[in-house]
């Protein structure tokens, strides 16, 4: 039977990035016999446009019948000033929250022949190979009551809740457990515990959840001194368990030491890990149309997908050779470029990874 893989190119450099992509997955389709049918829609500000919100519920549906979303980046400057809550990124938490999709898994990689492009030290990062795996769909990004009230003396304040379940953190924690130990078997959840009763309870459950992993080494850090160890020494890090914020920022910090953000791909998987994959960054409007951005995270995001949702794991990996063998060539797109290299544009990188693919 074949799988549907719903294509979601979102806005900005979305679909131009997402058209790399997609050739690379056609060709890994054809040449590995993948079965795949591969269908597109609209989402964010684009879907804005079509149908007056950033999610219609046609596309949602869609994506509920489909195995596995490929997804671009939404948002940009002319959605910026329209209601808060039918704005481009709020189909992004919809889609999330309503596939259910509460694991979100951030590798930070550093491919060797970047080590240049990092903002660190070669020595700090070379090797780096770290998984962050984010809450996805709870804590403040969901949490109500929100808003802003107006206080007796007639000014406004504004609040956020951050609630959490012990459903909602065992669950998490389970996966940067299972995770863990199909790597370096080392986990640490990272929280502020020291102020904030969320926390509290996040660290007794992850520790409930780590009897059940003895081969796995659980430490615990704040979230403060996460961020600090992050830029100091990365290595000593091998997955890290976080909350929705707290993984939002320390994955996009993360990012930066393997040199752009425009390497970086994710998953966000559902119980049955059934997932939606989308590069970590943005719709990068300052680039959008320019024919410069990166295409690479989107391409790894398939690959990702290719592992995570249909075990296709020598398909995934033919993948991810052929980005490496294309950064031996020395091509690169304007983020990581440095000198020596060649520099390349969107629709360059991605027919290199396709020829690439091609001969393997
Ligand atoms: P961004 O990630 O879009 O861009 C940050 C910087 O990184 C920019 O300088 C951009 O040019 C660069 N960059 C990003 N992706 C790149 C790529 N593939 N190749 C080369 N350079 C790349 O973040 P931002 O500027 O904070 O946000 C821009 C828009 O994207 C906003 O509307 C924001 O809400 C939205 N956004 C969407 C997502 C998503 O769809 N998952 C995530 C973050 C931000």
């Amino acid at each position: 039977m074949s799988k549907q893989i719903l294509i979601l190119p979102g806005d900005g450099i979305g679909p131009e990035i997402m058209a790399e992509a997609v050739k690379v997955l056609e060709l890994a389709n054809d040449k590995y016999s993948l079965g795949f049918e591969l269908s597109h829609d609209v989402i964010g500000g684009a879907a804005i446009d079509k149908h007056g919100v950033p999610l219609a519920d046609e596309t949602l549906a869609r994506a509920r019948a489909a195995d596995a979303v490929l997804l671009g980046a939404v948002g940009g400057p002319k959605w910026d000033t329209i209601e808060r809550d039918i704005r481009p990124e709020r189909g992004l938490l919809k889609i999330r929250a309503q596939l259910g999709l509460f694991g979100n898994l951030r590798p930070a990689i550093l491919y060797p022949q970047l080590a240049e492009a990092s903002s660190l030290k070669a020595e700090i990062v070379a090797g780096l190979d770290i998984l962050i795996v984010r809450e996805l769909t709870g804590g403040i990004y969901f949490g109500a009551p929100r808003g802003v009230r107006e206080l007796e003396n007639g000014e406004r304040q504004a609040y956020d809740t951050l609630p959490y379940s012990e459903t909602e953190i065992r669950r998490i924690a389970r996966v940067g457990f299972d995770m863990a130990r199909v790597r370096g078997k080392k986990l640490c959840s990272v929280d502020k515990a020291n102020v904030l009763a969320s926390s509290q309870l996040w660290r007794e459950i992850v520790e409930q959840v780590a009897k059940d992993y003895p081969e796995v080494e659980l430490s615990h850090m704040y979230v403060d001194n996460a961020a600090m160890q992050l830029v100091r020494a990365p290595k000593q890090f091998d997955v890290i368990v976080t909350d929705n914020l707290f993984g939002d920022i320390l994955s996009d910090e993360a990012s930066m030491l393997t040199g752009s953000i425009g390497m970086l791909p994710s998953a966000s998987l559902d119980a049955n890990n059934k997932g939606m994959y989308e590069p970590c960054h943005g719709s990068a409007p300052d680039i959008a149309g320019k024919g410069i951005a990166n295409p690479l995270a989107t391409i790894l995001s398939v690959s990702m997908m290719l592992r995570y949702s249909f075990n296709l794991q020598d398909a995934a990996d033919a993948i991810e050779k052929a980005v490496s063998l294309v950064l031996d060539q020395g091509l690169r797109t304007g983020d990581i470029w440095s000198a020596g290299c060649t520099k390349v544009g969107t629709q360059e990188m991605g027919d290199a990874v396709v020829a690439a693919l091609r001969n393997l």
